[in-house]
C-alpha cells in the first residue's frame, strides 16, 4: 500500500457504472517502471470487495438493456472504442512499456492488435449465431440461437496489458454480456487508459467496469461473486486452478488460459537461419514473458553444432536496455519478483548440471543498474527431466536439447505437463505432418515461431495449459454465450 503520494504522479480511479470513483479503502498502490525502479508510473486503487460489489451490481443492471441491442449496434460501440485507442496508440504503448518493460515497438504492436481485435469482433455482431436443425415433425421449425451469459468477470495477467483484456472484453461485449475487468495490479495504469477509451466511446453506464486491487481480494471476489455468471482468466496455473475450482463450486462458467513450456524442434533438413531467427524471436522477445514463448530447443544431432553457433552469434548481438530506447531489442523483466524467479531458475539449471553457454547474469551497463534486467540466457546439455526443461520460467532462458531422431524429439517435446504451443523447422512434408499429428499442443506451427498466433484463429492449449475452451476468432462465441435450442410448432 502506498502511504506517501508523489504530487506529480497521476492517480487512476475505478470505473464503475460510468463514473471514475475512488475505492472505499481510500488506499492506492504504485505502479513501478521495471527499467528504473525509482520511477512511479502511476497510482491505482487498492480496492475492496465493496467496490467489486458496486461494479457487479452496475453490470448486472446494465446488461439487461445491453443484451437487447442488436449485434450491429453493439458492434458500432466497439468500432468507436477501436478508433479511440488508435488515436491514443503512442500514449497507451508508452504506458505499457513503462509499466511492464516490453519495448515501445512491441507495445505499439500490441496496442494495434487490440484495435484490430475490437474491429474483428465489431464485425462478429453481424454474423450468424445459430443453425436450423431439421425436425422430425414437418410442421415444426427447430433452430438454435445464442444468448449471453450475463455478467462476465475478466481476470487478466500483466504480460499483455492491452491485448488480453481486449480479446476477452470484445467478444464478451459483442455477444451481449456486461464486463467487470480486474487487471493485474502491475499494469493497472495501462488497463485504466483502455477503459478511458470505452468511456470516451460512450458505452452505456455499467456495461464496462474496472476494479483494481490485489488478486487475493478482487480476483478472489470475482471467483466467489454469485452475480458473476462467467469468468475468463489468463495467468498462472496456480491461480487458474483456484479460479476453476471456485467457479465450478458455484456453477459459473469458466475459461482458463495458463502456462506453457513450448518446444521448437529443429530437424536435420531445417533452414537453420530461419530456425535461429524463430527461436530467438519466439523465445526472447518480450523478455521471454509470453505464455507461447519458446523455452526448449530440441535439435537433431547432425545440425546441432552449426545451429548452436549461429544461435549464439545472434543472441550475443541482442541489445538489452530500457524499452523506451529505440536501439533496445530486449527490455527488463516486468518486476523484481519476476527477475528473482528467472535468476533462481538459472541457478537451478547450473546446479542440475546444465551447461551455461551464454548470459545468466544481470547486465550492469548502460544505466541498467536500477532496472530488473537479466541477460538473454542459453543452456545446453539439458536433460528433459531437469527443472529448467519442465517448469515455466517466464523469462529469456533457452534450453538446448540434442536428439538423434525426430521421433525422440517429438517424444521429448510432449514430455511436459503443458501443451500450449510447439513448432518444427523442417523442409520435409512428411516430417511436418507427423509433427502436426503427434504433437500435444493447442497451437502447432511449422517453420514459424511458437509465439505470434493470428487474432482470427482459435487460441488455447491442451493438458495443463488451458481449460480447453478457445479464445480469439469465432471460437470465442462458445465461451461467451449459451446455446438455446428452440422448437416452434406451427
Ligand atoms: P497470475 O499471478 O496468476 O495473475 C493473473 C491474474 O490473477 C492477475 O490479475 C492477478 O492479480 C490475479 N490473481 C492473483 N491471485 C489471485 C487469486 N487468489 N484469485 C483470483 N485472482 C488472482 O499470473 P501472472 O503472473 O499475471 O501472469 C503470468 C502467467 O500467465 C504465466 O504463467 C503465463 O504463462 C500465463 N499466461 C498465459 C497465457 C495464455 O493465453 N495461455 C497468456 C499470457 C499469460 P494481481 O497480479 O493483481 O495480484
Amino acid at each position: 500500500m502506498q502511504k506517501v503520494i508523489e504530487k506529480n504522479v497521476k492517480t487512476y480511479m475505478n470505473y464503475i457504472n460510468g463514473a471514475w470513483v475512488t475505492s472505499h479503502t481510500n488506499e492506492v498502490s504504485s505502479s513501478i517502471n521495471p527499467a528504473n525502479k525509482n520511477e512511479i508510473v502511476g497510482y491505482v486503487q487498492s480496492s475492496s470487495r465493496e467496490d467489486l460489489d458496486a461494479a457487479v451490481s452496475a453490470a448486472k443492471q446494465a446488461q439487461k438493456l445491453w443484451r437487447k441491442l442488436s449485434g450491429a449496434s453493439r458492434g458500432d460501440y466497439l468500432y468507436k472504442v477501436a478508433n479511440k485507442i488508435e488515436g491514443r496508440l503512442d500514449e497507451i504503448a508508452e504506458s505499457m512499456t513503462k509499466e511492464m518493460g516490453k519495448t515501445f515497438a512491441e507495445s505499439k504492436g500490441e496496442t494495434a492488435r487490440g484495435v484490430a481485435i475490437l474491429r474483428y469482433y465489431a464485425g462478429e455482431g453481424m454474423r450468424k449465431i445459430g443453425d436450423v436443425i431439421p425436425s422430425t415433425d414437418s410442421d415444426a421449425l427447430m433452430f438454435t440461437t445464442r444468448v449471453p451469459l450475463g455478467v462476465v468477470g475478466v481476470i487478466a495477467p500483466w504480460n499483455f496489458p492491452v491485448a488480453i483484456p481486449i480479446w476477452k472484453m470484445a467478444p464478451a461485449l459483442i455477444y451481449g454480456n456486461a464486463v467487470v475487468l480486474k487487471p493485474a495490479q502491475e499494469v493497472a495504469v495501462t488497463a485504466a487508459k483502455i477503459i478511458e477509451c470505452f468511456d470516451e466511446a460512450g458505452l452505456p453506464a455499467g456495461v464496462v467496469n474496472i476494479v483494481t486491487g490485489p488478486g487475493s481480494v478482487i480476483g478472489q471476489g470475482i471467483i466467489e461473486h454469485p452475480d458473476i455468471n462467467g469468468i475468463t482468466f489468463t495467468g498462472s496455473n496456480e491461480v487458474g486452478k483456484r479460479v476453476g475450482q471456485g467457479a465450478l463450486a458455484r456453477g459459473a462458467k469458466y475459461q482458463l488460459e495458463m502456462g506453457g513450456k513450448n518446444p521448437v524442434i529443429v530437424a536435420s533438413d531445417a533452414d537453420l537461419d530461419l530456425a535461429v531467427e524463430g527461436t530467438i524471436s519466439g523465445g526472447l522477445r518480450s523478455t521471454g514473458q509470453k505464455c507461447t514463448a519458446t523455452s526448449r530447443v530440441i535439435v537433431q544431432a547432425d545440425v546441432y553444432d552449426e545451429f548452436k553457433e549461429k544461435l549464439l552469434a545472434k543472441v550475443s548481438e541482442l541489445k538489452v536496455g530500457s524499452g523506451m530506447q529505440g536501439e533496445t531489442w530486449m527490455g527488463p523483466c516486468s518486476s523484481e519478483n519476476q527477475l528473482n524467479t528467472v535468476l533462481s531458475y538459472i541457478e537451478k539449471g547450473k546446479k542440475e548440471g546444465a551447461t551455461l553457454l551464454y548470459g545468466g547474469e544481470r547486465p550492469m551497463e548502460n544505466g541498467t543498474e536500477n532496472g530488473f534486467y537479466v541477460q538473454p540466457t542459453v543452456f545446453e546439455n539439458v536433460k528433459n527431466e531437469m527443472i529448467i526443461a519442465q517448469e515455466e520460467i517466464f523469462g529469456p532462458v533457452l534450453a538446448l536439447i540434442k536428439v538423434d531422431t525426430l521421433e525422440e524429439a517429438v517424444e521429448l517435446a510432449n514430455d511436459v505437463e503443458f501443451g500450449l504451443s510447439a513448432s518444427i523447422y523442417t523442409q520435409n512434408i512428411g516430417h511436418m505432418f507427423s509433427f502436426i499429428n503427434e504433437m500435444e499442443a493447442g497451437l502447432v506451427r511449422v517453420n514459424a515461431e511458437t509465439a505470434g498466433v493470428e487474432l482470427q484463429a482459435p487460441f488455447g492449449g491442451m493438458k495443463q495449459s488451458s481449460s480447453h475452451s478457445r479464445e480469439q476468432g469465432q471460437a470465442a462465441i462458445e465461451f461467451f454465450t449459451s446455446i438455446k435450442t428452440v422448437f416452434v410448432k406451427a
